[in-house]
């Protein structure tokens, strides 16, 4: 059965997702630590539970979401994966990083890119990658159809949308993917974002003030 495991990471309070099962293997979903002690929490969690990570996935590259990256790389040697739209900001990580005031080397790079729609599979899980731009290009939602959530990452949240005045930010697009791509998944699908509490699809299509036109 397939747990799920949030931590909260950085000032900017991104939602770091360890999913894992029986078989021991976990995915680590946008690697937010920063502080020393945030990666010893993240690792102590992992080794406890005496976790394999074997993916290492961003829903997108905005600069809190990715700031542990190389401490995963380093403590369990799997690269980053996500979509080839989010290249320039992973290339640009450091200097963004700089900007907002957290000291960190260039990021290792994603050996592999994922596609729209593929999917990707640890222990005996599935995920489905959704391509869903409009807050930050290339921004990934990790849908598990089965035990019927999604990682969303800035693209939904709890009675909100991702913001859209960053660089590769739109508006239209991020309300067209949303519609067209989360909107479309059932009811009871649970929604789990990249700030802030979990909700559900069938919630979010009622309740949003910005879907909902109210
Ligand atoms: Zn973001
Ligand atoms: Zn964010």
């Amino acid at each position: 059965m397939i747990q799920i495991k949030v931590l909260v990471f950085n000032p900017f309070q991104v939602n770091t997702y360890i999913l894992y099962d029986e078989t021991g293997e976990c995915a680590i979903i946008d690697p937010a630590c920063y502080e020393t002690f945030e990666e010893e929490m993240l690792h102590e969690f992992i080794s406890s539970n005496k976790l394999k990570p074997v993916l290492h996935l961003y829903t997108h590259c905005h600069i809190d979401h990715v700031l542990g990256t190389n401490f995963i790389y380093e403590k369990y040697g799997i690269k980053p994966m996500t979509h080839i739209d989010s290249k320039v900001f992973i290339q640009n990580a450091k200097a963004h990083g700089t900007g907002f005031g957290f000291n960190i080397q260039e990021l290792v790079m994603p050996e592999k890119w994922i596609e729209d729609e593929e999917v990707l599979s640890f222990g005996k899980q599935k995920l489905k990658a959704i391509l869903t731009p409009g807050h930050a290009n290339g921004s990934l939602c990790y849908y598990d159809e089965k035990n019927e959530f999604v990682v969303c990452g800035d693209v939904l949240f709890h009675g909100g949308i991702g913001r859209t005045d960053l660089p590769t930010g739109d508006y239209e697009t991020l309300i067209n993917s949303i519609n067209t791509k989360l909107l479309t998944l059932p009811d009871n699908v649970v929604v789990f974002p990249g700030h802030g509490d979990k909700s559900t699809i069938g919630f979010e299509k009622s309740n949003n003030p910005f879907l909902t036109g109210m």
